[in-house]
């Protein structure tokens, strides 16, 4: 690759640090992720998938390239309140993500969790689980997904993609 087409290449990339609700400007709205579930045109919407009960998003703040949140539509803030029905849902959605990234990003490795309440962590009350994928040298996801080892990707090309994954998996 010539180092102009490096160039024009990376133009097309952007990194997770640009984007303005990754500093820490975040959407005006009392819980992002009933924004997302309302479709809020304020709020960016990475959502992959939904059922009658969740929502499955490219995370608005990720930490790692392919990290993925799975939460419930109802604004519930603690893990006791999440239903059966809730919880069995976001199980086979979970199930379902992985196998995507295995078998589509050769994912090896996940993180897999909830932050629950002050001190965990976590900065959006409303619940959600967490889908971090894990690389031996956390820049095998880049090599194979945006031909780079820069830590740089573009979360909407990613999101257009697992839409199309989704649908061909079961
Ligand atoms: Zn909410």
């Amino acid at each position: 690759m010539s180092s102009y087409e490096e160039h024009s290449h990376r133009k097309n990339l952007f990194s997770v640090g640009k984007l303005g609700y990754a500093k820490g400007d975040r959407p005006a709205v009392d819980c992002i992720l009933c924004g997302v579930r309302d479709k809020l045109e304020i709020v960016p919407n990475l959502t992959i998938a939904s059922t009658d009960l969740s929502i499955v998003s490219v995370n608005l703040f990720p930490y790692n390239p392919g990290h993925i949140i799975i939460f419930p539509k109802r604004h519930i803030t603690t893990y006791l309140e999440l239903t059966e029905e809730e919880a069995s849902d976001i199980h086979r959605l979970t199930q379902k993500t992985m196998r995507i990234l295995e078998s589509h990003w050769r994912v090896q490795g996940f993180n897999l969790g909830y932050n629950l309440g002050k001190n965990s962590g976590g900065s959006i009350p409303h619940i959600h689980e967490h889908i971090v994928p894990r690389f031996p040298n956390e820049a095998g996801f880049l090599d194979v997904f945006a031909n780079t080892r820069v830590v740089i990707y573009e979360p909407y090309k990613m999101l257009e993609d697992l839409k199309k994954l989704w649908n061909e998996f079961e």
